[in-house]
């Protein structure tokens, strides 16, 4: 799960984070008491979206920049208005962008120089892992490309925690010392302390930036949490916006289905991660692509199948569907009820291709074989495959 930048912002704030004042902004009526909480002088005008490269982002009616520096209050005012309601595109967005519904003014900093901290997991070690970089501001992924030798990592034993051995590595790669090094110490430490309680899988600050009095602050903020670890954490789901995130991921949630949506056309209904993950990967294999991935899991239940089936065709972007069912403890002839009753009520216009394998699959294939439903039965993997590929093209 993923949070605005002024909700993470507010919880660096509760762990001890140095973040400059900001104050949230949800309607045009809100923005001058807003204001009217910051100090008097400059402010930054921020679009509040799930995404980076703001700054660098073009609204679709061409307004430039998701993210301005203002010299008044008043010229703030202005420029947030044209941003919030407005659609930003950035080049994490993706063509469609994102729809602007949160503005945050913040009190603007003077940049002595801007750095790069972020810590996430680091799958290979299984561990936590501190990535700084004496580049801030930029595009990690550049740098970590073309000059990989100005990023450092240090992995941290979760046992112990981040040790002051480490603090230390990470400053002098940053090459802070005096008041800035004492600051970053602190700040360092506290956004560890962040991560670890929130169970974040990932907290980045870019930039983090020195003042030209020694102060160092976190200027932007993105934190994702763990979703399995979110049971934990009530004060954290509360933070979830919904305008963020895919509707068809919203109902799926809702279903209990592990969906997510993806570019393809073919849209996968399977059950079992790891089958579903070899289904993704066979119809590239065969030249598709997947329209999502969706696992209804071991033990479904026909209202879980209409569910899942409801979500795949309400993706515009589907041209066809593969079922591909390996009845273990799932019984096949659930997963093909489920199918007949979706279609009962939605219709079904597109290719359908179904294999049904184990628990009961002979029953399943002939509930769809006396349903009338014009589908394509298939055997193996590869045939289902092929089979969908062929009639989607
Ligand atoms: P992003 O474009 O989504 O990463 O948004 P950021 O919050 O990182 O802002 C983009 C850029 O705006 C930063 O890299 C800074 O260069 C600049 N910026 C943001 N806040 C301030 C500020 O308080 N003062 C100044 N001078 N520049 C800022
Ligand atoms: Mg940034």
């Amino acid at each position: 799960m993923n949070i605005h930048e002024y909700q993470a912002k507010a919880l660096f704030s509760q762990f001890g984070v140095p973040v400059p004042a900001g104050v949230p902004a949800k309607s045009p009526d809100e923005f001058a008491a807003a204001l009217a909480q910051l100090p008097e002088g400059p402010v930054m005008v921020k679009s509040q979206i799930h995404a980076g490269g703001r700054g660098k982002g073009t609204f679709t009616d061409g307004f430039q920049g998701g993210v301005k520096f203002c010299k008044t209050k008043a010229d703030a005012a202005e420029l947030a208005a044209k941003m919030l309601g407005n659609t930003l595109v950035t080049a994490q967005t993706g063509p469609a962008g994102r729809k602007v519904q949160t503005i945050y003014f913040t009190a603007a900093s003077d940049i002595a120089k801007e750095y790069y901290l972020a810590i996430l997991l680091d799958r290979a070690s299984s561990r936590p892992v501190i990535v700084a970089s004496t580049e801030g501001g930029v595009e990690i992924e550049k740098v970590a490309h073309e000059t990989p030798e100005k990023i450092t990592k240090v992995f941290v034993d979760p046992a112990y925690g981040l040790a002051d051995f480490q603090v230390r590595e990470l400053i002098a790669a940053l090459g802070l010392s005096g008041t800035e090094a004492k600051n970053a110490a602190k700040l360092l430490k506290a956004l560890y302390t962040c991560f670890w309680e929130t169970d974040a899988s990932m907290v980045e600050v870019n930039p983090l930036i020195t003042t030209p009095t020694g102060e160092v602050l976190a200027l932007d903020a993105k934190v994702s949490f763990d979703s399995n670890a979110l049971y934990r954490h009530p004060e954290l789901v509360a933070l979830r916006d919904l305008n963020e995130e895919d509707p068809k991921e919203i109902e799926a949630s809702k279903h209990d289905l592990a969906y997510i949506a993806l570019d393809g056309n073919i849209a996968c209904l399977v059950n079992g991660a790891g089958l579903a993950m070899s289904t993704m990967d066979i119809i590239k294999h065969y030249g598709g692509n997947p329209a999502n991935f969706l696992d209804v899991g071991g033990g479904a239940s026909k209202d879980k199948v209409v569910a899942a089936f409801k979500i795949i065709l309400g993706d515009a972007n589907v041209r066809g569907i593969l079922v591909n069912i390996f009845g273990g403890i799932m019984d096949c002839n659930v997963i093909a009820e489920g199918i007949v009753e979706a279609v009962r009520e939605v219709g079904l216009t597109l290719p359908l291709v179904v294999r049904l394998e184990g628990n009961n699959a002979a029953q399943g294939k002939a509930t769809l074989a006396t349903s009338g439903l014009a589908l394509t039965p298939a055997d193996s993997m590869a045939d289902s495959a092929q089979k969908i590929v062929a009639l989607v093209a």
